[in-house]
């Protein structure tokens, strides 16, 4: 059992093969994965060269932010760094809920050196005291592993009061999740850790200017923080030389679906979603949903588009479905996802996921006319002008991509037309 496995502290590497709590291989490793700066490398050299410095690094770097939506990171530090408030913070966002993506969940695994460190550099640069990994609920396993790792850094320095002998102090708490999607939504998270039911807050003001207990919050993705760990170790000019002008360096990608090699990869920005595809053994492939149900699932007419911000940008997840799967009963399962983690704060989001989830049981059942079609689109539309935060507005994505990209297949689905629910083309289900 799980907790046999916790209680006797039996290390992550030697967990079962195939256990869900075992991080999928590392299929492709470059620098991120496979590199090795030293424990505290890279914040000794960030107080080595001074608060300023460092800051000036991870924006020469142009690193942005690995959740998905690609912020400057550096802008982030600098806003929080010069906002007014007496205690700021560092918070992780370790709630990697996006179905599709494990990429944060093996860091934690692996690297947890580098993410911790992540927080330590950025605390340093922003002035704070004290840093909170918010962990996934269902990650509750890495508990033990990750204290166990901010007990060795106490140890040797690296946290704690007066951090390498120097007037900054700096300490790290984990704080567990409880399952719910929308405490993915940075605000949301916030509340949480403050200990109040995840709602998403009014944005602005944003974390940056009021965020945990009202200070000052710098919150990145965990993946963002072990590559500023990165950058500071080595220098920014490696990851600036990749990727692409606009989104430089290295990204993880959480493949999974059916390929022959599913795993983390780690690609450099820019990379064409066929390329992906052919490193990992995809054949046959019908759709790829890039960035999980709340990012796009293309067609092979989108293949040549590249992996980046300015592109298709993704936290991570690339999810692969071949010929045989039933693209229809996919959306249908993602929109009740969606409708189950709704949190109900807003109308758009309560109501309209309920509706596009009844929605899809009827165009999966083969009992929807073209006018439910149109329906779809109006609702996607409303909630995604209208929603209070990121799932409303994103909840409608695997329906309005079907019927945009997939329109046939749609329509074939359409009442009359002598579907036969048991025997879809032979299609499997998701
Ligand atoms: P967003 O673009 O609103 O904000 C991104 C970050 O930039 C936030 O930290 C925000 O505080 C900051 N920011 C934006 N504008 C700012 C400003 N003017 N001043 C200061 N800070 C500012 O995106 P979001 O709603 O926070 O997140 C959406 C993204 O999350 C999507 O791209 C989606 O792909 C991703 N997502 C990821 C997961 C996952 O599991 N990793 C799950 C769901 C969604």
């Amino acid at each position: 059992r799980l907790a046999d496995l916790v209680e006797r502290g039996v290390p992550l590497a030697d967990w079962p093969r195939g256990w869900f709590s075992v991080a999928q291989p590392v299929r492709l490793a470059g620098p991120l994965l496979s590199g090795r700066p030293r424990r505290g490398e890279a914040l000794r050299r960030a107080m080595r060269q001074g608060r300023d410095a460092a800051l000036h690094e991870i924006r020469l770097a142009g690193l942005r932010g690995c959740g998905g939506a690609g912020f400057s990171t550096g802008l982030k530090w600098r806003l929080a760094k010069e906002a007014v408030g007496a205690a700021r913070y560092v918070t992780c966002n370790a709630d990697e809920g996006e179905p599709g993506t494990f990429k944060d969940r093996l860091l934690l695994a692996r690297r947890p050196d580098l993410v911790f460190e992540g927080m330590s550099v950025a605390g340093y640069v922003i002035g704070a005291k004290r840093g909170l990994l918010y962990l996934r609920g269902e990650y509750a396993y890495l508990m033990p592993h990750l204290r166990a790792t901010l007990r060795r850094r106490h140890a040797e320095g690296l946290l704690g009061n007066r951090v390498l002998g120097t007037d900054f102090s700096f300490d790290i708490d984990i704080q567990l999740g409880a399952g719910a999607y929308v405490c993915g939504e940075e605000t949301a998270l916030l509340e949480s850790l403050e200990g109040r039911r995840g709602i998403p807050r009014l944005r602005p003001p944003y974390p940056v200017s009021a965020g945990y207990l009202g200070g000052p919050t710098v919150n990145n993705n965990v993946e963002t923080l072990a590559w500023a760990a990165h950058i500071l170790a080595r220098g920014a000019a490696g990851f600036r030389a990749r990727g692409t002008a606009q989104s430089p360096g290295g990204k993880l990608l959480s493949i999974a679906g059916d390929v022959a090699a599913p795993g983390v990869y780690e690609f450099d920005f820019g990379i064409t979603v066929r390329e992906v595809l052919m490193a990992c053994g995809a054949a046959d492939t019908q759709a790829v949903q890039v960035g999980g149900p709340s990012g796009v699932l293309i067609s092979a007419a989108d293949f040549d588009r590249r992996i980046a911000f300015e592109d298709l940008s993704t936290g991570g997840a690339f999810t692969v479905f071949d010929a045989s799967r039933d693209l229809v009963d996919i959306a249908r399962q993602f929109t009740h996802f969606f409708a189950f983690e709704s949190c109900g704060l807003c109308t758009p989001c309560r109501v309209g996921t309920q509706l596009l989830a009844r929605a899809a049981d009827q165009l999966a059942d083969g009992r929807a006319g073209g006018a439910d079609l149109r329906r779809i689109e109006e609702t996607g539309r409303l909630m995604r002008q209208t929603s209070h935060c990121g799932l409303g507005q994103t909840a409608a994505n695997p329906l309005l991509d079907l019927l945009s990209r997939f329109r046939p297949l749609c329509e074939s689905r359409l009442r009359g037309d002598g579907f036969a629910p048991d025997a879809v083309d032979g299609r499997r289900p998701c």
